[in-house]
């Protein structure tokens, strides 16, 4: 059976690359994620900084930025101790500011690795439970469109965290903390409406469509 949203591989500059296609309007973040992990995990797609097919002992992409999304919060969170969203953020995650720009990233230790990354094994200690940014990369060309997609997602995921993160922050009336700043920085809950994430608790709860903007929605859907 076709699914509602397709990763076909595609030779880009020489290499196995992937594209997306959505073919249901009613498709959900959680199909793209089902269709992306398999084809991560069919071991086809070229790795560009591993010598071997798979990633097993790679852990590259663990040393990189990670923005989270609130439902990648909310599947770690639940798990974990009951806290305050603020503090759990503030134990977890790196908050960076610039301007009015809030930018909410997995915490990382002082060589620059995940903290959910075991050391010296290079496996995730959360592997189920991983955001949808480990989830969905893996270093090998894709095409423009499955970049956009991917992008979006992720943004607006992360907007709606900014979201909820300030609010809890007016809830509990405290200043919200900030790991890193440029300088001068507004950053108001007022700026931050309503998501397409909003009142979501699963992505299988989130349209691919209300996350795309229509030129990106235009050119995924097939
Ligand atoms: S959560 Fe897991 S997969 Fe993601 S960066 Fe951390 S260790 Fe790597
Ligand atoms: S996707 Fe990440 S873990 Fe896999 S080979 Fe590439 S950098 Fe390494």
């Amino acid at each position: 059976m076709i699914g509602r949203v397709s990763v076909t591989t595609v030779v880009i500059k020489g290499v196995n690359g992937y594209g997306v296609r959505v073919s249901d309007p009613a498709a959900t973040v959680q199909d793209y994620l089902d269709v992306v992990n398999e084809a991560i995990e069919r071991g086809r797609l070229f790795r560009g900084r591993a010598e071997r097919a798979d990633c097993l002992g790679c852990d590259l992409c663990c040393q990189e930025r990670i923005p989270l999304t609130s439902i990648d919060v909310l599947r770690l969170y639940s798990p974990l101790v009951p806290e305050p969203l603020t503090a759990f953020i503030r134990k977890h995650a790196h908050i960076s500011v610039d301007g009015g720009a809030v930018d909410i990233t997995l915490r990382r230790d002082r060589q620059g690795r995940c903290l959910f990354l075991r050391p010296g094994e290079g496996t995730c200690r959360i592997y189920d439970l991983r955001p949808l940014v480990c989830q969905t990369f893996i270093c090998c060309p894709q095409t423009k469109r499955a970049r956009r997609l991917r992008e979006q997602i992720v943004n607006v995921g992360e907007d709606e965290l900014v979201r909820q993160w300030l609010m809890e922050n007016q809830r509990l009336n405290t200043t919200p903390h900030i790991d890193e700043t440029s300088g001068r920085h507004r950053v108001r809950l007022d700026d931050w409406p309503l998501t397409p994430f909003s009142g979501k608790k699963a992505y299988d709860e989130v349209l691919l469509r209300s996350v795309c903007s229509p030129a990106v929605w235009g050119d995924i859907i097939a």
